[in-house]
């Protein structure tokens, strides 16, 4: 019969060698209840910075990536459907009558000035959104990349 000790927080009986009450869940080893529930600041940063770096950085490592990418891919899916909305949304003012009927009363000059300017302003737009998904994809890159070298670290 294995020998036990009574828990110090809760008072009931647990196994000589647990490291964790299995009643109430406190950590009897003393080296691993400081590591385990001190407050960690930088953790936090990075929490607040990238989320989910922080609970990678404690440890949960699933728990951090989920909520990483959750929200990750939050800002991706409400920003970049917002922005192709917005273009679409231009295009059809460009295609309305009014707007129609002023291009047709322009000089053959300011014209091209229009077609120039249209074509910038479209290159811009293709650049921001290249600019969005290279971002998206470097902070998930990042990550996973850090969940990795911390899981490496901690073991
Ligand atoms: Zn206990």
């Amino acid at each position: 019969m294995a020998s036990t000790v009574k828990c110090p927080f809760c008072a009931e009986e647990v196994l000589k060698e647990a490291k964790k009450c299995k009643h109430c869940g406190e950590f009897l080893d003393e080296q691993l209840r400081v590591s385990r529930t001190a407050p960690d600041g930088t953790a936090a940063v990075l929490d607040a910075i990238v989320p989910g770096l922080g609970d990678i950085k404690q440890g949960n490592i699933g728990k951090g990536i989920s909520s990483g990418l959750a929200i990750g891919l939050g800002y991706f899916f409400f920003i970049v459907p917002g922005i192709i909305l917005h273009l679409r949304h231009l295009k059809q003012v460009r295609n309305n009558p009014l707007i129609q009927a002023r291009r047709a009363a322009m000089t053959p000059a300011q014209k091209e000035g229009e077609k120039a300017r249209q074509a910038q302003t479209q290159n811009q737009k293709v650049r921001l959104l290249l600019a969005l998904l290279i971002i998206l994809v470097v902070t998930i890159v990042g990550i996973v990349v850090f969940a990795i070298l911390t899981n490496q670290v901690l073991r």
